[in-house]
């Protein structure tokens, strides 16, 4: 298993699953916070909630020092007012290099793998292993370039790339990666070139001295380099991150990489991952791979049921755990599979080892300023007094159904012709779809022509 192939391929995989679009939470770029972990107002598509984010930023700042695994964080709040978006704000604010996996906690329950399966596979995808290669970078002379088209037709081309240093000539048999940076670089024989052995790229120096005379046929925008002496091969290191996961999907034989891309990795068998943790434990050793604590987000945390929370305990002691966020809207519920009730229905255990953020409701200003940014987001023009309307809507039901109407206002806008959304697109949309007040209304008004309607035996659960 050699780390350097591990990587490749987790690469490859990365840069064909990448897919952009707007999703409920797109227009979060980060927590919005400045040098001195203080929220503004309005920034990286964060409005208010400034408490929330003052903490998330504390502990997103541990996250980066590393300082701290295996820590829990929950944060509680009434259903649309920011949780998932502050989860997700510092998803971002991490950037690429850790690992950020979120879950909400009814996938768990899925027919394909066992419930601690599942959980173990967001934990491994939740740890990075920063490994550390060495490469060699060759400089030389280019003295020859063949490049060739095979004739079974695929259109990819092969070639051969004569390089010679101060030592000797070295033929290097040229890759698809390596023909398209010679072409990129314009290198013709002549030059002084580098390549880099791991990754194949191909850096063009500049001419040398030996074809001066090349000169005046060049023109002076060209650039001579000293013809290379002595040292030639240098030193470089790389650095990969790739996840726990990822490197058990590629080891668990039954499944291959290819597993990578559709996601469909089924049940990975305990020894396979023995083996990668003893592997990685030599390569930390060794000093070839450190470990990046990542985070596991787990949105509807009140979803688990007593043996998640029971795993998620011991798992949090393993000295290869991640950072776990969770968030939940249940005030005090039962805790699934047990007859006991607790707040947010996670077991006091549990959660006396968490720390909690509680986030609050927002107020008309930031309603308005997140729905604003909302339709900025879905490139929606919208009238002053049509936001107005969506905001007094937005206070009176609820965010998210604000935020949806934007969508279909927009459609019947266009509709008409509209170049922007205006008060009566806003009432007809208003009209057509039932928030969750009026829906329920509606229910009330109408139980008897629905069909198992259990209203008038349980009229207080409606209440709700
Ligand atoms: P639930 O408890 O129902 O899961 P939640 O607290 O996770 O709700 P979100 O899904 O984060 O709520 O918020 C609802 C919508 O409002 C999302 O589109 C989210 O991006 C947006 N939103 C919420 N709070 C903010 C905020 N402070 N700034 C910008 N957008 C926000």
């Amino acid at each position: 298993m050699a780390a350097a192939s591990t990587a490749q391929k987790v690469q490859e995989v990365r840069e064909v699953t990448r897919i952009e679009r707007i999703g409920a939470h797109s227009h979060i770029r980060g927590l919005g916070l400045d040098d001195a972990l203080e929220p503004r107002q309005v920034s990286q598509g964060m409005v208010g909630q400034a408490p929330a984010r003052r903490a998330a930023g504390v502990i997103l700042e541990m996250i980066k020092e590393g300082k701290i695994a295996g820590r829990a964080v929950l944060i509680a709040g009434h259903p649309g007012t920011g949780k998932t978006a502050i989860a997700m704000g510092m998803a971002q604010a991490l950037g690429q290099d850790t690992p950020f996996t979120s879950i909400a906690g009814s996938e768990i329950f899925s027919l394909e793998m066992s419930k601690t399966e599942a959980l173990t596979q967001a934990f491994r995808r939740s740890i990075g292993i920063r490994i550390k290669e060495e490469t060699e970078i060759i400089e030389g002379e280019v003295v020859e370039i063949q490049i060739d088209r095979p004739a079974t037709g695929t259109g990819a081309k092969v070639g051969k790339l004569t390089l010679k240093t101060t030592e000797m000539e070295t033929i290097y048999d040229l890759g698809t990666k390596m023909i398209e940076s010679l072409t990129k670089e314009k290198v013709q024989a002549g030059d002084i070139i580098t390549i880099d052995k791991a990754t194949g790229k191909i850096t063009r120096l500049g001419r040398s001295f030996t074809r001066a005379r090349d000169y005046d046929a060049m023109g002076p925008q060209t650039k001579f380099v000293q013809c290379p002496e002595g040292e030639l091969q240098k030193r470089k290191e790389v650095v990969h991150t790739v996840t726990l996961h990822e490197i058990d999907v590629i080891n668990s034989r039954t499944q291959g990489f290819l597993a990578l891309f559709s996601g469909d990795t089924g049940e990975i068998k305990s020894e396979v991952r023995e083996q990668i943790n003893a592997k990685v434990a030599e390569w930390r050793e060794e000093g070839k791979a450190d470990i990046v604590p990542g985070v596991l987000f787990v949105d509807e945390v009140h979803m688990l049921d007593v043996e998640c929370f029971s795993f998620l305990n011991r798992a949090l002691e393993n000295d290869m755990a991640p950072i776990l966020i969770m968030a939940t809207n249940r005030g005090i519920t039962k805790i699934r599979g047990t007859n006991y009730s607790s707040p947010h229905g996670v077991p006091i255990d549990l959660l006396d080892r968490l720390l909690i953020i509680s986030t609050t409701p927002y107020s008309e200003k930031e309603t308005r300023q997140i729905l604003s940014i909302r339709c900025e987001e879905e490139d929606v023009e919208i009238s002053d007094d049509a936001i107005t309307v969506l905001t007094k809507i937005g206070m009176e039901t609820s965010l998210r159904y604000s935020i949806q109407l934007i969508t279909a206002a927009n459609l019947v806008s266009r509709k008409r012709k509209g170049t922007e959304v205006i008060v009566d697109d806003i009432k007809r949309v208003y009209s057509l779809f039932l928030d969750e007040s009026r829906s329920s209304q509606f229910l009330k008004e109408y139980q008897q022509e629905f069909m198992f309607n259990e209203v008038g035996d349980k009229e207080d659960a409606m209440e709700t």
